[in-house]
């Protein structure tokens, strides 16, 4: 163990088993001492601009006040309280407050505590809305290629099988339609065949909109969306959208069907709905889906109810964080970072070994042509006082919302000499 590592972090680093690692080689985890504005400060004394927000969730940077004290408030009110036969003001608040936000008749919210299990439940709610009808054949669920929705069961089996991280049990999990999207003459024509031959056989359609996120940074453009929703009406589908990484401003509007002028069926909101504060998710249906549950038989009820559901320090810090939303200009400020990082990584894509620079919102993806060991680079970047998270060919830049036009520099101009190193 490293002799500058603090003696917590000896003491309790081998007990505890962290994502996405093979323990055997993987180098050990930067121990952090604390959090502030786009800073992460390490307990050895650096500081590091954070890149990615936190795997995409703190909105308006670290300890924004305004969350802190509504979660202290919240916190000597009432920390918890089972949200099975109660209600209280934070979670129904915040259920008005994203009903209202969210386009339509996208009103009905069932809170969760991950990402993974708001698609789940989404998954459980398009499935079991055909079997209180009686339809008992639409039984699988159409999902894209470079998709991803989750690690939990369920949601691995609507991730890109092949595209690495849960190949392993591809074998193990119930098969779902894995199509391409339609982006292209070729790729429509495939998506609408197969459509038409087993329409009814699927509950429902599965996409992450504009920006297919963990499975690659790939974006797509919103006609992608408008042809979904179609075919999702052509043939009685039910459309989730997971804005699990996109919801909150990230791709330059408040939601990414926004962009699209489409409506799906069920969303699933996650990562900045605490500003990155606290686990805390929604899967939001319309009134149709949750009309579909209504019955005299009690069978047809959903059944789901996570212990955490509703966490009231968690959907007080996201009140908090939608109060900051409506008073402080998030979205202008997504406006500037999508010009910045155009400006800012545009010229890497002359650079020899890079493949494609490509940005939307507050969102940048350098793409390159061989990245033999992202860990390496991001331990390049980190030395040189980023934090970053490059996976497979690619490193991209999700920053808080709140990153000023210096330290936005700064973490771009640290990537352009990182990568051109
Ligand atoms: N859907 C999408 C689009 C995601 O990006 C993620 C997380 N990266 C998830 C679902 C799963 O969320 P969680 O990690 O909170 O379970």
């Amino acid at each position: 163990m490293d002799a500058k590592q603090p003696a917590w972090f000896a003491a309790g680093f081998p007990h505890v088993w962290p994502p996405y690692s093979q323990m055997k080689t993987a180098a050990p985890p930067l121990a952090v001492e604390r959090t502030e504005g786009v800073r992460i400060y390490l307990e050895d004394g650096r500081a590091l601009i954070d890149g990615i927000a936190s795997w995409w969730t703190a909105c308006h940077g670290y300890n924004h006040p305004h969350i802190r004290q509504a979660v202290i408030r919240q916190l000597e009110i009432m920390p918890h309280v089972m949200f099975g036969g109660l209600a209280h003001a934070p979670a129904l608040t915040l259920a008005a407050r994203l009903a209202k936000l969210l386009p339509d008749d996208l009103t009905r919210v069932f809170f969760s505590d991950s990402g993974s299990v708001a698609v789940e439940v989404a998954m459980k709610m398009a499935l079991q809305f055909w079997l209180n009808r009686g339809e008992h054949g639409r039984t699988k669920f159409v999902a894209f290629r470079d998709g991803y929705h989750g690690d939990t069961l369920g949601t691995m089996a609507v991730c890109d099988p092949g595209e690495g991280m849960h190949s392993l049990f591809s074998g193990l999990l119930p098969p779902q339609a894995m199509l391409n999207l339609p982006t292209d003459a070729a790729s429509i024509a495939t998506f609408d065949d197969y459509l038409d031959r087993n329409a009814g056989k699927i509950a429902g359609m599965l996409v992450e909109p504009l920006i297919q996120g963990a499975g690659g940074m790939i974006f797509h453009d919103p006609e992608v969306l408008r042809r979904l929703r179609a075919a999702a009406d052509r043939h009685g589908l039910i459309l989730i959208f997971d804005e699990i990484f996109t919801g909150f401003g990230r791709t330059g509007t408040m939601f990414a069907c926004e962009a699209a002028g489409v409506v799906p069926d069920i969303v699933t909101l996650s990562k900045a709905l605490t500003g990155g504060t606290m686990a805390l998710a929604a899967t939001v249906a319309t009134g149709r889906i949750f009309d579909g549950f209504l019955s005299d038989d009690p069978g047809h009820a959903l059944m789901h109810g996570p212990t955490f559901m509703a966490n009231a320090l968690a959907c007080a810090a996201a009140n908090a964080s939608l109060d900051l939303f409506e008073r402080e200009p998030r979205l202008r400020q997504v406006a500037e970072i999508e010009v910045g990082l155009r400006e800012q990584l545009g010229p890497l894509a002359k650079v020899g070994g890079i493949k494609d620079v490509r940005v939307t919102g507050a969102v940048g993806v350098v793409q390159i042509d061989r990245l033999n060991d992202p860990k390496a680079l991001q331990r390049a970047c980190a030395e040189a006082g980023i934090w970053v998270r490059p996976f497979r060919d690619i490193v991209y830049l999700t920053p808080s919302f709140t990153i000023g036009a210096d330290d936005l520099e700064r973490l771009t101009g640290t990537l352009r000499k990182v990568l051109a190193a």
